[in-house]
């Protein structure tokens, strides 16, 4: 693994830090608020018309051809000049790696562009009240239209992550009727304005009306609504868990630029970061340091055509308890006066989702017994 940057990779850092240090803004709500989100929609059409959207993507799509190297070099500038939260995340993040992996050159050409430039905004619609950890056990149909060729959908998926306030849904519905858990599901493109489409929104803990469920009866999508073949979608979404877990959502420069901002307010706090205080802060620190290792290994064996699989799993793990162990950190050194504290406040709370979302890390730790440690299922 060679951890140095070429002369190409240093100017493009130093175009990326240049422009983010002009344009970043700051004093942004909430994007998991429909002001905020709002907000946070006009530094997306700000970033897509600087080129800087989607910059591992193609150019005709509105990216940089950046390589792997490049993006993470990218995301590193990203967290580290405080950009705010894409709200673009599951679009760019989830749904397009898959889309470049399973969709034909028509979906991509249709979507793509438009997911980049923020005017489609895309939810992901996996869970539902009775299939979260297993997601195998998803009801939601898709009936078959012969004469208006395509697929009428009908069920409830829950824990839409700004559902309310997105133009798009991706998810599984169940297309063979006679199928069971893995089989007989299908990948689907939904817009989310449809007739037989009711999108309700509710709020989280931290207050945040972040959340959305969204109740589908007799919608009607066409047949090039389905990424990948019919009653395979299994494989298809499995390759969208991939980045949810591994590299693509969370990167390490989010962490990194985390650490450094634990360190100074250890340095703020003077006397009340005790030796113990500091003993975590230095672990916060290693643990962002070994995650983008970790990761630039990772990418290492991705640019050579290694499949990154299961080892996703253990990416999720480490990001979501690293978060949660750092924020915490950042609530003991501000000792009470943490309550009133905005950012490391809300980080705390927003972390502690970490280890739920993206598949409980319960769910992860047994593909890691199973898949990569060989144990035997219980
Ligand atoms: C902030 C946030 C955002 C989210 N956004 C989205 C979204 O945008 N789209 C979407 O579709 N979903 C989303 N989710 C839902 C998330 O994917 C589910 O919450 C998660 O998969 C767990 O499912 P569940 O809530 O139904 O819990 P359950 O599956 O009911 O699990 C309950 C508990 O049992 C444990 N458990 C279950 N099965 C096993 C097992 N076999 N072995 C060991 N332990 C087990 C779990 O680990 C968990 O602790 C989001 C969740 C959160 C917290």
């Amino acid at each position: 693994m060679d951890l140095t940057y070429s002369d190409t990779e240093q100017a493009f850092r130093a175009e990326a830090r240049g422009w983010l240090e002009a344009n970043v803004p700051t004093g942004l709500a909430s994007g998991d608020t429909a002001e905020g989100f709002a907000q946070h929609l006009e530094w997306e059409k700000l970033l897509h018309e600087a080129r800087w959207a989607v910059v591992s993507w193609p150019e005709a799509y509105g990216g940089r051809d950046a390589s792997i190297w490049e993006w993470l070099i990218f995301e590193e500038e990203y967290y580290r000049a405080g950009a705010p939260m894409r709200v673009t995340q599951n679009g760019i993040f989830l749904l397009a790696p898959t889309l470049f992996e399973f969709g034909t050159p028509e979906q991509q050409d249709r979507v793509l562009p438009r997911m980049a430039a923020a005017e489609d905004l895309w939810c992901q619609g996996w869970s539902e009240p009775g299939a979260g950890s297993d997601l195998a056990a998803t009801k939601s149909r898709a009936v078959r239209d012969e004469e208006a060729g395509g697929w009428r959908l009908t069920g409830q998926k829950t824990w839409t992550t700004r559902g309310a306030f997105c133009t798009h849904m991706f998810g599984l519905f169940r297309t063979d009727p006679e199928s069971e858990r893995h089989r007989g599901l299908s990948y689907f493109m939904v817009p989310l304005d449809i007739d037989g489409v009711t999108v309700r929104g509710f709020d989280r803990l931290d207050g945040d009306e972040g959340f959305a469920e969204v109740f589908l009866e007799d919608a009607f999508v066409p047949d090039d609504a389905v990424i990948g073949d019919v009653d395979a979608g299994w494989k298809v979404a499995m390759a969208t868990t991939g980045s949810e877990r591994g590299l693509t959502l969370r990167s390490p420069g989010r962490f990194l630029s985390a650490a450094e901002r634990l360190i100074e307010l250890a340095a703020e706090r003077g006397e009340a970061a005790t030796p113990l205080l500091r003993d975590r802060v230095a672990r916060a620190w290693i643990d962002a340091e070994a995650y983008q290792l970790f990761t630039l290994e990772q990418v290492t064996a991705i640019s050579e055509g290694t499949q990154t699989g299961a080892r996703s799993s253990l990416n999720k793990i480490f990001w979501s308890e690293l978060d949660v162990r750092l924020q915490e950190t950042a609530l003991d050194l501000l000792g009470p006066a943490a309550e009133l504290e905005g950012p490391w406040s809300r980080g705390f709370l927003f972390a502690l989702a970490g280890p739920i979302y993206a598949g409980t890390n319960e769910i992860q730790r047994n593909i890691v017994a199973e898949r990569l440690l060989g144990l035997p299922r219980k």
